[in-house]
């Protein structure tokens, strides 16, 4: 594999190549290694890439060099970029701006919706460059507005999508405004006949560029378990505690592309109580070989690091491998991946994607040959079902294991006064006290699992909202004595833990089935032989009907209103 270049062997200035540091970038993408040099020496090119690659900076960063010294009328742009949407124009203005920012370049994003008045002035002031959606940019040369005769250079961004809406014609009557001796470049995600055809007629003899796709061979992959969740921005960070919470890794590998976002995400794992450390291409030899020595002897559960950071890494105990974005290309997710599963163990990678960015695990999936199943966050019920899980397997394991002579004396001396399953559940809630299991979902964004009610007079409760594990008291180790929680109503489902249900199966069934949104649903206890589930009455005998449909192990399921509704 040969050496990856660096942005300034790239033949970015050393302005630009600062400002990327001090962003925190390591190392150009591979779409940016291809592009950059050749929009640099003003090539036109087609580039086939979707977001989440890095293709904006793949042209941005060029684009601002050729643009620096060429001001030849200040109110006028030398450089238009269309985009499809509102949203990327933003994003993209936004891009422009921090890579611009130490160039003193100025950026206007127009776009449908906002006050002409506003973009009007702002093209009056004069900026060097605008990102517009076709629509707008259109309205905006009919007015007089926005006048291209300066324009250096012009970028079609997701040209595929901005066709898919309708904008054909705005995008033709655009490019007839701009200067012939212009450079263009075209991304898309795809590249149909109608976009190549763009390209053969609105193109000076383009460079092709596209993210390689013999990288990582398929079947080079060690037997990982791929799980991708779909999460908007905002809530990948409680998504992925929920994730960590759930899968409970010995020691994750948790990759992010920036040294910035590896800090900020080990600060805030580890002010949420995670065992984090951060490692990237910023802290000096010493300061990795800390962390190094550190992880290896176990007390780290998470290693946040970039691809840089993370190269060449070997570590045997390795259970996860966490992409906090997804890799932007299929070669960066096989090496990332690879990093577990090692030597015969069963690795598990994840990838927090944002709706965007859905392509991109399309194509690493077409590369691998290998299937990335796309799961729903669990719900603060899975995640607590599940830690009590792990407190019952860890008693389990104690009591095969014998050997408690200490304690038995404890036991006894308690039995003088109490019964012995109270005493054994009260020893149980500590052990999974002691062991962090409740009380740690404070995390603003949860959906609104309705919590179970808290139990009854005289119980355990201790502040714990969880669907507890049942008290065994009725045949079926139920203790039926809860209400419901307000305007839910509760669905019997003749299936619980001797079937294997559990929460997580019941969600997924519930959401898949009726079509209905995980946030509807409210706490969920399993019992040995049924499980309860709570709904908004609205809703109640749609997911019945949807239920009943579900076969487990062959047989269909009973699924009715809950009888024991309102008891005590
Ligand atoms: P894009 O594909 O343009 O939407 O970029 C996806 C994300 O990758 C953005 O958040 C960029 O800030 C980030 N990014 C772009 N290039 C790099 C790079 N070379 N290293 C790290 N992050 C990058």
């Amino acid at each position: 594999m040969s050496l990856p270049a660096t942005f300034a062997d790239l033949g970015l200035q050393p302005s630009l190549v600062e400002t990327l540091a001090t962003l925190g970038y390591e190392e150009p993408t591979p779409i940016q290694r291809e592009t950059i040099p050749l929009l640099l020496a003003g090539r036109d090119v087609v580039g086939q890439a979707a977001t989440g690659t890095g293709k904006t900076a793949a042209f941005a960063l060029p684009l601002l060099q050729r643009i620096e010294r060429a001001r030849p009328h200040p109110s006028r742009p030398v450089l238009l970029v269309l985009v499809p949407t509102r949203e990327l124009a933003m994003q993209v203005a936004e891009a422009f701006h921090r890579y611009g920012r130490a160039t003193g370049t100025t950026v206007l994003p127009i776009y449908g919706g906002q006050a002409f008045d506003q973009q009007i002035r702002g093209l009056r002031r004069g900026v060097h460059v605008v990102v517009a959606t076709p629509g707008r940019a259109l309205d905006h040369l009919r007015r007089g507005t926005l006048v291209l005769s300066e324009l250096i250079a012009l970028v079609l961004d997701e040209a595929d999508e901005m066709l898919d809406m309708g904008f054909a014609d705005e995008i033709d009557l655009i490019l007839d405004a701009a200067p012939a001796a212009r450079q263009t470049a075209l991304f898309s995600a795809t590249i149909p006949t109608r976009i190549a055809a763009i390209a053969e007629r609105r193109l000076r003899g383009p460079a092709r560029v596209a993210i390689s796709r013999k990288a990582g061979a398929p079947g080079s992959l060690p037997k990982v378990r791929q799980t991708a969740y779909v999460v908007a921005r905002p809530n990948k960070l409680n998504a992925l505690s929920r994730i960590l919470d759930l899968e409970a890794p010995t020691l994750a590998l948790v990759f992010c592309r920036t040294r910035t976002e590896v800090d900020t995400l080990t600060q805030t794992l580890a002010a949420r109580g995670y065992g984090a450390e951060a490692l990237h291409g910023g802290m000096t030899q010493d300061q990795r070989n800390r962390v190094m020595k550190r992880t290896r002897s176990g007390a780290v559960d998470l290693l946040v690091a970039t691809d840089v950071a993370a190269r060449g890494l070997d570590i045997p105990q390795l259970s996860h491998v966490v992409n906090f974005d997804v890799p932007n290309s299929p070669a960066a997710y096989v090496h990332r991946i690879g990093r577990t599963g090692r030597a015969g163990r069963a690795g598990v990678a994840i990838t927090l994607a944002e709706p965007r960015e859905h392509r991109l695990l399309r194509n690493i999936e077409q590369v691998t040959k290998q299937r990335i199943e796309i799961a729903v966050v669990p719900t603060v019920v899975d995640v607590r079902a599940r830690r009590l899980d792990l407190t019952r397997a860890s008693i389990s394991e104690l009591i095969r294991a014998g050997n408690f002579d200490g304690y038995r004396v404890v036991v006894e001396a308690l039995a003088q006064e109490f019964d012995l399953m109270d005493i054994a559940t009260a020893a149980v809630q500590h052990a999974h006290t002691a062991a962090g299991g409740p009380g740690t979902e404070a995390d603003e964004a949860d959906p609104p699992v309705v919590p179970a009610p808290s139990r009854s007079k005289g119980a355990r409760s201790n502040g714990q909202k969880l669907s507890l594990p049942p008290t065994p008291r009725d045949s079926a180790g139920f203790h039926r004595g809860n209400g419901v929680s307000s305007g839910l109503v509760r669905i019997y489902v003749g299936a619980g833990r001797k079937a294997n249900m559990r929460p997580a199966d019941l969600v997924g069934a519930i959401i898949n089935q009726a079509g209905i949104t995980g946030q509807d649903i409210g706490a969920i206890e399993i019992a040995d032989r049924f499980s309860l589930v709570e709904l908004p009455e609205e809703l109640v005998d749609q997911v019945i009907t949807a239920l009943r449909a579900v076969t487990v192990k062959g047989k269909r399921l009973t699924v009715r209103r809950d009888k024991a509704k309102g008891r005590e």
